[in-house]
């Protein structure tokens, strides 16, 4: 059926609906209505209470309490003994040992949430790249006696004591443990930060994703080029989550709006009959925030079957057709889309999200339910953060609940959603920014549809009132674009009306989103509605877990040995004051020296145990580092074609008569070092890799430059990883064309273990800049208010190459034994506008290189003084501030009191 819906400009001009716009259809047999939300009460009888406190388990604060745990899972959980307990069981057991300590928190601070019921905050994000979990449960458990620890030692030091004692090794334990990749990139991990924060700060929340099976897949490097396979991360099981078959929440997709039963209009509550159901079941992973009790949960979503079964077919005898039916639900949650800053427009992506979105909001309605508050209250119990776009359906379907399933009037109703809501943009670039076919949509969903008309309809009404003369600002804003050959949702506009917050998250592109793609709400909404949250990243994890070695000398160097600091970065600013200090810059250089060795190991594995860095130069090698998700806005094209043009000028000088000695003075020793993957899809990406590869082949093999260059790509970009790399920059490249980096947050990891940047005037870079001095920060190339003039005269006008640009690229073919491999490249720049303006900031970059060689090599304790001060200011980064910011200035909410 082909339900008429009215476009949008109808709904400008016309009235609200009156029953001829309604289709009448008929009822089918079969269909599924979504069901009313229940709440649960089975508490036990208060007779018994008091035996079953007297055996609640115990936390462990000792080795011999853990091994006595280790033991008992490993004979129980896992039914094994001491004659075939491997590293795996190993890990395992130590992980259920660990999770035992974390659940009695986890059961404490729920209990607490549910008797004080404060504001709770609901983090809905697609993507949770959290990485591994039991060295990050070890270090937040700890907390100097309070939390579990004994007097004078922490829960990581008994753990490793008591493995030690049971003959196990806790170092080669953690990396038994698969790294959960359920996410892309920065946008992930952010959430993954988020979650640890607030916690930390003991604010009640809980994130809601999805758990997928197949998470970002696996990267090889095969003849050069990626190879993708699939993250089968739960293969051995994974004891850090909890299967709660008893929280099953039916979804419903397809279907009709049944307007059978004198229904008149779509604005009160409508019948959707659905024709398909599948079940949400949860899946809750413990997250213990840092020196402190609470343990906040992770619930992500999995699809399975229903038990209810489609009898028309069966009765028509195609059994087997009703069972494969049932089975196709799993697909839902199979899988993470692996595109990063880009959106596929598949049917499947948008189940997930629904999928997602209801099953969450059925979850957090029926908690509140609970409470027997009225609806009203809503917005004072609740706030809802939407990580992007991915889900803005949920706005939808609180709305559809409201008034289909519990009867409020429209306009009560949408007002308890706008007051629930807030928007997190993550990107200005058009190819990122969600748009749904209204056909696709219609099928999926038609009852969202209707309301999104509807709402669409209230909108643009209020629009026109504000600003009657205007009809261009209405086609601008409508949620409906009105593209031939279709017309689409546009769920950037949708989530922006239906929020009472957006924010951007970085100062720059929360201006540039309020003065480019959201211009037109800012005149509707004023400016108020947009704000700026600049993204931060959690100190424990990428400080105190990634490089123990230097949290442990900061510790000492403000004489805060209990490392306290990691819960207010701001402390670190008297780090300053032995920024010049000789002893303390050889302690510091020391600690670099030892991460660079352990990056060496490391690369040295991946080479089948050939060395390829020269460990007797490593202190005056300079680690050069771009690690994040491949893509052309990202430059790593920029990077490798510098390290083109530093090696054809190295051969320039030797085919000149030069020695190796003289050529050392002006390209002195470096490792460009390259890891990130690249969306399967994504030509561009992948060739740019390709391209790294061959240039580290042929620059690493080449005698002649000895051992002065070379170049390495780390397949298989992932947490852990990240967590060896990077600690051993002394160079971290966030190279974007200015405007295209939302915010960045590999920029603060890096600063954070003391390394430097070169970088654009982009994203968190300036916010980094002003907070470490611009003495410390290597900046170069155009701003972003001159990127647009700059793509228009590449557009119009034939504009020369730098000569040094025109060297690398006339060379790319040096190598490859395919000839022209590397022309898509070329062409790019030369011949398709150069839209990521390369050639515009090729030189000023290579002469920025330049300045860092000599700082590095002719001026190290200069060198080592921006990286202490640049540690010492780079506290605002902490995702603990951002937390901050967003429970006061969007969420309202309050911390958890003790
Ligand atoms: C932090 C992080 C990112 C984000 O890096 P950017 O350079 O900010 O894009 C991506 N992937 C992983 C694994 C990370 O840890």
């Amino acid at each position: 059926m082909a339900p008429s819906f009215s476009t949008s400009n109808d709904l400008i001009r016309g009235e609200p609906r009156s029953p001829q716009h309604v289709p009448r259809l008929t009822r089918r047999v079969s269909g599924f209505l979504p069901q009313e939300i229940k709440t649960i009460d089975a508490s036990i009888p208060l007779r018994s209470r008091e035996l079953w406190e007297k055996n609640s388990i115990q936390k462990f604060n000792e080795e011999n309490g853990f091994a006595k745990k280790f033991v008992g899972h490993v004979e129980t959980s896992l039914a094994r003994s001491m004659y075939n307990c491997d590293e795996l069981a190993a890990y395992e057991a130590t992980s259920l040992s660990v999770r035992d300590n974390l659940l009695i928190d986890w059961n404490r601070t729920q209990q607490k949430i549910t008797t004080r019921e404060p504001k709770r905050v609901y983090y809905l994000s697609l993507e949770f790249l959290m990485g591994r979990a039991l060295d990050n449960a070890l270090i937040n458990m700890s907390s100097n006696g309070k939390c579990g620890d004994r007097e004078g030692g922490t829960s990581r030091e008994f753990v490793k004591k008591g493995l030690d004692d049971l003959g196990f090794n806790l170092e080669t334990v953690l990396k038994r443990e698969p790294d959960a990749g359920l996410g892309n990139g920065g946008l992930g991990r952010l959430a993954a930060c988020f979650v640890d924060s607030m916690a930390t700060k003991n604010i009640p929340a809980w994130g809601y994703g999805l758990r997928y099976e197949y998470g970002i897949f696996a990267q090889k490097i095969i003849n050069g080029y990626q190879v993708e396979t699939p993250d089968y991360w739960l293969n051995s099981g994974n004891p850090w989550e909890i299967e709660r078959t008893e929280i099953q929440v039916p979804i419903t997709f397809y279907g009709y709006v049944d307007r059978a039963n004198g229904d008149t209009t779509t604005l009160s509550a409508s019948q959707w009959v659905g024709g398909e159901r599948v079940l949400a079941v949860a899946h809750d992973f413990p997250v213990p925030g840092f020196k402190t009790n609470t343990v906040n949960n992770l619930r992500l979503w999995k699809a399975k079957p229903t038990t209810e079964f489609d009898f028309a077919k069966f009765n028509s005898g195609d059994y087997k057709n009703s069972v494969d039916q049932q089975q196709r639900a799993e697909s839902i949650t199979a899988v993470l889309y692996p595109n990063d800053n880009f959106t596929e427009g598949k049917e499947l992506r948008l189940k997930q999200q629904y999928f997602w979105c209801a099953a969450s909001l059925h979850d957090i309605v029926r908690r509140f339910k609970k409470s027997k508050r009225p609806w009203r209250e809503f917005p004072d119990k609740i706030a809802i953060q939407l990580n992007d776009t991915h889900p803005t359906l949920a706005i939808v379907e609180l709305q559809r609940i409201l008034v289909d399933l519990e009867k409020l009037d429209w306009h009560e109703a949408w007002d308890i959603v706008t007051h629930t809501f807030a928007y997190t943009n993550h990107t200005v670039m058009q190819e990122a920014l969600e748009k749904w076919p209204i056909n696709l949509f219609g099928n999926l969903l038609p009852r969202h549809l209707e309301i999104i008309f509807d709402v669409n309809w209230f909108f643009l009404q209020e629009v026109h009132k504000k600003f009657p003369k205007d009809t261009e600002i209405l086609r601008n804003v409508s949620i409906i674009e009105e593209t031939s050959p279709e017309r689409q949702v546009r769920m950037a506009f949708l989530a922006v009306i239906g929020s009472h917050h957006v924010n951007g998250v970085a100062e720059l592109h929360s201006q540039l989103i309020r003065t480019t793609i959201f211009k037109d709400f800012a005149k509707v909404f004023g400016n108020k509605k947009f704000t700026n949250v600049t993204n931060g990243i959690t100190p424990r994890r990428w400080l105190k877990q990634a490089n123990p070695k230097l949290a442990a000398l900061i510790g000492e160097a403000i004489s805060d040995p209990e490392q306290n600091y990691l819960l207010n970065m701001s402390k670190l600013t008297t780090l300053a004051e032995k920024a010049s200090d000789y002893e303390f810059q050889i302690k510091w250089n020391s600690v670099k020296e030892q991460n660079k060795l352990r990056l060496a190991d490391y690369i040295k594995e991946l080479n089948g145990g050939v060395e390829v860095i020269n460990r007797e130069h490593i202190r005056n090698t300079l680690f050069d580092i771009q690690v994040k998700r491949m893509h052309e806005y990202k430059r790593q094209q920029m990077n490798i074609f510098g390290v083109i043009y530093r090696y054809f000028c190295m051969k320039d000088m030797l085919n000149a008569g030069k020695t190796i000695e003289e050529v050392a003075v002006k390209y002195p020793r470096k490792v460009s070092i390259f890891g990130g993957k690249s969306a399967a899809g994504y030509y561009m990406a992948k060739l740019v890799i390709r391209l790294i590869n061959s240039v580290a082949e042929v620059i690493n093999t080449d005698r002649d430059i000895q051992d002065l260059l070379k170049v390495f790509f780390i397949p298989d970009y992932n947490v852990s990883k990240a967590e060896i790399i990077i600690p051993a920059s002394d160079l971290s490249e966030h190279i974007s064309t200015a405007g295209t980096e939302g915010s960045g947050t590999s920029n603060m990891k890096f600063v954070m273990n003391g390394g430097l940047i070169i970088g654009t005037v982009d994203g968190a870079n300036i916010e980094i800049t002003r907070e470490i001095g611009e003495d410390n920060i290597f900046l170069f190339g155009h701003l972003s208010e001159s990127v647009e003039d700059l793509r228009f005269k590449h557009q119009y006008n034939h504009v020369p190459l730098p000569s040094s640009l025109e060297r690398v690229l006339n060379g790319l073919d040096d190598f490859t034994e395919f000839k022209g491999e590397f022309k898509p490249l070329t062409d790019s720049i030369k011949h398709q506008g150069d839209y990521y303006i390369v050639s515009d900031d090729f030189d000023s970059y290579i002469a920025t290189h330049h300045l860092v060689d000599e700082t590095f090599h002719h001026s190290k304790h200069e060198w080592i003084k921006k990286s202490i001060l640049s540690v010492a200011n780079i506290g605002f980064f902490s995702s603990d501030r951002c937390i901050d910011e967003y429970a006061s200035t969007i969420w309202n909410v309050e911390p958890l009191s003790s």
